[in-house]
């Protein structure tokens, strides 16, 4: 993998991702990114992003089914 700036190799390495939502904060733990040692760009791929979204997504609606909960 080349980095999309400068061009030089890409590694990958394990970060931190955090999703700050209304109801929840979600971090994400070890999620594996492209990490350029030239000029630091990270790059996530878009299969990884799609799987965050999707987490996203499904906690979101399982929240709401909480929240509509009748007591
Ligand atoms: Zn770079």
């Amino acid at each position: 993998m080349e980095c999309l700036k400068c061009f030089n190799d890409m590694f990958i390495d394990y970060v931190e991702f955090n999703v700050q939502r209304e109801d929840y904060n979600l971090e994400l733990k070890r999620i594996p990114v492209y990490v350029c040692l030239e000029c630091k760009e990270t790059y996530i791929e878009e299969d990884e992003m799609t799987k965050i979204f999707d987490t996203v997504n499904e906690l979101d609606k399982n929240i709401n089914n909480i929240k509509q909960k009748k007591l």
